[in-house]
């Protein structure tokens, strides 16, 4: 596959961002709102932003049994921030019904580094990412609290996992969207490409 379509979901968050980072890197992209929008895409994006809204647009848009079923098929995902709290198998501090997509074998806990520091960044060296460390961009991020033995953590920052691969799926807690460094969604990207 040389192109693949990737979608960004769009109910929610920093969708253009995205979308801009993964044009790029020379990914075809499409915003993705509804079912059949999402059943045409060879890989998605999870953005950052709130995941209690995402989680809520994703009930009531019809969305949420469809991405449960792509992910659980195989379908490449990423989701930065709030998309890590959606690909979460279970997540710690949820709104009250909260729910999340699944996917990776990990506990997220939400708001993590909050009451520390809302909002910071950090140079974090992400495995499989070459060259200099990233330029994490953490806004009310989460952490990993722990994962399962499928899940690989592949950065950590003062102690705690801030990104995760497992299998087809990638999560950080941090937004690269917003840093012109494309160097995390050229490796999702090419993910896709090898997952075709
Ligand atoms: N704290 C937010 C949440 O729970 C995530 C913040 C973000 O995506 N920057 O969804």
């Amino acid at each position: 596959m040389s192109s693949p379509l990737i979608g960004v979901l769009a109910l929610q968050g920093d969708v253009r961002e995205h979308l801009a980072a993964l044009d790029a890197v020379g990914a075809r992209t499409t915003s993705v709102r509804r079912p059949e929008e999402l059943a045409a895409v060879d890989g998605l994006v999870i953005p950052g932003g709130e995941s209690t809204t995402i989680s809520k647009l994703a009930s009531v848009f019809g969305l949420l049994e469809p991405l449960r079923e792509r992910v659980g098929d195989g379908m490449p995902a990423y989701g930065s921030c709030a998309g890590m709290i959606m690909l979460a198998d279970k997540i710690l501090d949820p709104r009250a019904g909260q729910e999340t997509v699944g996917g990776i074998d990990m506990i997220v806990r939400r708001n993590a580094f909050g009451r520390q520091n809302e909002s910071f960044e950090a140079a974090v060296h992400v495995a499989g990412v070459p060259g200099d460390p990233v330029e994490g961009v953490f806004i009310r991020a989460p952490w990993v609290e722990s994962l399962g033995p499928r899940a690989e953590p592949i950065a950590e920052y003062d102690g705690h996992c801030v990104a995760v691969r497992q299998d087809r799926l990638l999560a950080t807690a941090f937004h690269p969207e917003l840093t012109g460094d494309h160097r995390v969604h050229a490796l999702f990207t090419e993910m896709v490409r090898t997952a075709g």
